[in-house]
């Protein structure tokens, strides 16, 4: 799989690989294929950075986050696009801006 997220999809940030975005891949790997973004913000629990991406990976750890089973999730990316508990994440940690 991680080849494949090296292969097909975009680059919305420079990085030193050639790491991509895959909607498909996300969708099957619960938000993994957001390769790219990852790649960018490796230490991001969401993978998800941009309006309309699903990232159903950082979903189930929001969710044990609320059960008590997790903490201190450290989240990256722009706030824009992001639903309320994301926004309520970002506060804990900088907000980068995608590189032009
Ligand atoms: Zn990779």
């Amino acid at each position: 799989m991680n080849s494949i997220a090296h292969q097909f999809g975009t680059r919305p940030y420079e990085t030193n690989d050639n790491s991509r975005n895959s909607l498909f891949l996300a969708v099957i790997m619960l938000g993994e294929g957001f390769h790219n973004n990852h790649h960018r913000f490796p230490n991001s629990a969401r993978f998800a950075l941009q309006r309309k991406q699903l990232d159903l990976g950082y979903g189930i750890l929001v969710v044990l986050e609320k059960l008590g089973l997790i903490r201190d999730m450290k989240i990256a990316g722009p706030e824009r696009g992001l639903n309320n508990l994301m926004k309520r994440a970002l506060v804990r940690v900088p907000v980068a801006a995608p590189q032009r």
